[in-house]
């Protein structure tokens, strides 16, 4: 029910599992993170409470510097270490993290499997993954963007490529998602405390907006691919 990132110049998981950590409150069964690493995106995730995630995590060495994290509120498929996101797809060049559901995932799946992709859980959420990798043509924006007409239902997504290790397409329709703007730092939020501690400039994502974030730039675009220009963000002002 949480959706995390960042991209930058400090290693990745701690941030990750802190803003996972202020997004508890939304409610959760399970969490996960994906890192790129130098050798490819890991990735740990794990029924159960935050900490057993922070757990989990210990016992790996994380040096990467672009990430993505989830809590799950399970909608299909049961509270398990590989329902849990993030999910990847057959050939591990796609990893995305999913809040929502998405309806049509039957139909999608049946024709996936018949286009030969293993599936690896019993989620709505793997079908994007597979989806976005078979438009997947070295642009994660546009493979994103094609995957996306054709899901039905309400998705937030935060999407890496093992490819293009240094972005994070991320998108929103019917479940809210921020970005929070750093210098030479950006980070990815369902809401806006999680990174507040980092930040007090944000995007707010509207309904069927996209952001191509990148550590040291961040552009929106309409779902019909248009780039908006004139998005203006949101000081947050303590006082
Ligand atoms: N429908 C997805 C699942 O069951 C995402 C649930 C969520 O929003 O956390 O895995």
């Amino acid at each position: 029910c949480g959706i995390v990132g960042y991209i930058g110049d400090k290693k990745a998981a701690p941030i990750l599992l802190s803003g996972l950590k202020k997004l508890e409150y939304r409610g959760y069964d399970s969490a996960g993170i994906a890192i790129q690493e130098e050798e490819g995106i890991k990735l740990v995730k794990k029924q159960g409470k935050l900490n057993e995630l922070n757990m989990a995590a210990e016992k790996e060495i994380f040096s990467g510097f672009t990430g993505i994290g989830h809590t799950r509120w399970a909608t299909h498929g049961k509270p398990s270490d590989r329902n849990s996101h993030p999910h990847t797809d057959s050939v591990d060049e796609i990893v995305l993290v999913h809040n929502g559901i998405i309806e049509n995932f039957s139909e999608l799946k049946e024709s996936l499997v018949a286009d030969g992709m293993e599936f690896t859980s019993d989620t709505d959420t793997e079908v994007a993954a597979h989806l976005i990798s078979k438009y997947y043509n070295g642009d994660l924006r546009t493979a994103v963007n094609k995957a996306i007409t054709k899901l039905e239902g309400s998705f937030a997504m935060a999407v890496m490529s093992k490819t293009e290790n240094d972005r994070i397409i991320a998108v929103r329709k019917d479940s809210p998602l921020i970005v929070g703007l750093g210098k030479n730092e950006n980070f990815l939020a369902s809401d806006i405390p999680a990174y507040l501690d980092y930040t007090d400039d944000f995007y707010i994502l509207e309904n069927e907006e996209m952001a191509d974030i990148r550590k040291d730039k961040v552009e929106i675009y309409s779902f019909s691919g248009s780039l908006i220009a004139d998005k203006n963000s949101t000081k947050i002002n303590w006082s």
